[in-house]
């Protein structure tokens, strides 16, 4: 059987996109930003980047069509651009772009002995996996969507995630302005829940009413024990979901969490391949998996959401720092799956970046378009371009 086309060159690009307000709102109370760029967040210890920090992959194949991928560089971006450009790239040259889940699975076995299933380096396989995903929908002129099995819908219900103001009232007051524009979910941080969870909880079901589904992300602040008796609390105001309650390596701590409370747990943001996933449905430990297309790339997304539909469970993925390269990847893997309620929206990254990237692919009134075109039907526009560093 004759080839498709041919990969000939594989490039990475590290952005740093300035933003006025950091990732999760204003710094609190001791918090500041380092002589790397980046701030620790109190409310949850982990550190972010006070701009999107992002890196794009660019394969280009023989034929010299052109596709982009997009993985998570938030810290330490150089990582992953490392393990691309040193390990993977050489690999991949001369490969067929029409034969992503085997170069894919090929990728992975190259450091599996080494015990590198998960990092940096799957996250290095996640950039180069949609790039390639995309080369294939560029070169049979087919959406991603439609060489995954095909689009279940053309829109996505997007719950707003993070409210992104310093204090309770404008934070309630914020929600109450996305339900006006059409969305029925919003998400609050447990990091950033100054007067406290329960009380940020009642003060939200207050201002947006019933009939919203309203989310907690948890952050992983809590032992199982400390949990149970949180969530509790917080589904005596309908909560829709909990977010990663415990620690992530707590295991057994998610299953006792499932257990013992009403409202489905979400994990999973940090797993990155269905190695991670397998165990917890096989514990029944949550109700909602998220997985982020920045971690997980097309390929084992894709295996993570099917193995999903064998546990019963719905799959609302993740949405992360970048300029919306993953997320059109993620758009059209999610339209591929069933039992997709939600997909989250970053409105504070989406919206801001949409303007670095060419295509139609938008978020109004309560739902993500998928973008149209062939691949995942977006590409960076020239003026990301200003914005590379390292
Ligand atoms: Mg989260």
């Amino acid at each position: 059987m004759s080839r498709l086309d041919a990969i000939t060159k594989v490039e990475t690009f590290i952005v740093s996109i300035p933003r006025d307000v950091p990732y999760l709102g204003p710094l609190r109370d001791g918090e500041r930003v380092n002589e790397k760029g980046y701030l620790i967040r109190n409310g949850n210890r982990s550190i972010y980047p006070s701009t999107d920090m992002s890196v794009l992959v660019k394969v280009t194949a023989e034929s010299g069509k052109v596709g982009w991928g997009e993985t998570y560089g938030i810290v330490a971006p150089q990582a992953v651009t490392t393990i691309i450009n040193d390990v993977l790239a050489p690999v991949i040259i001369g490969r067929d772009p029409g034969d992503p889940v085997v170069i894919h699975e090929d990728l992975y076995d190259l450091m599996r002995v080494r015990g590198f299933f998960g990092g940096y380096y799957v996250d290095s396989l996640a950039g180069v996996d949609i790039a390639i995903w995309d080369l294939f929908g560029q070169c049979v002129d087919r959406p991603l969507a439609s060489l995954l099995g095909g689009a279940r819908r053309r829109s996505i219900p997007a719950y707003v995630s993070g409210l992104p103001k310093a204090t309770l009232q404008e934070r309630c007051d914020l929600a109450v302005e996305w339900v006006k524009k059409g969305y029925r979910g919003v998400k609050f941080a447990a990091a950033v829940s100054d007067e406290g969870i329960v009380a940020e909880m009642k003060a939200l079901r207050e201002a947006v009413g019933p009939g919203v589904d309203l989310m907690v992300d948890l952050h992983w602040k809590f032992t199982a024990p400390e949990a149970v008796r949180i969530i509790k609390k917080l589904e005596a105001h309908d909560l829709y979901f909990a977010e990663a309650p415990c620690e992530p390596e707590d295991m057994e701590g998610q299953e006792i969490v499932a257990r013992g409370v009403g409202a489905p747990l979400a994990l999973g943001e940090e797993w990155r391949t269905v190695y991670e996933y397998r165990p917890r449905f096989e514990k029944r430990c949550m109700g909602v998996i998220q997985p982020e297309m920045g971690h997980t790339g097309v390929t084992e997304f894709l295996h993570i959401g099917r193995m999903a539909h064998a546990f019963h469970v719905d799959t609302i993925p993740h949405a992360s720092i970048g300029i919306g390269v993953f997320m059109a990847a993620s758009l059209h893997a999610t339209a591929a799956l069933k039992r997709t309620p939600y997909h989250e929206y970053q409105h504070s990254i989406f919206d801001k970046n949409l303007t670095y990237v060419t295509g139609d692919m938008r978020c109004e009134a309560g739902f993500y378009h998928l973008p149209s075109g062939a691949g995942h039907g977006v590409a960076p526009h020239d003026s990301v371009f200003n914005h590379v560093i390292g």
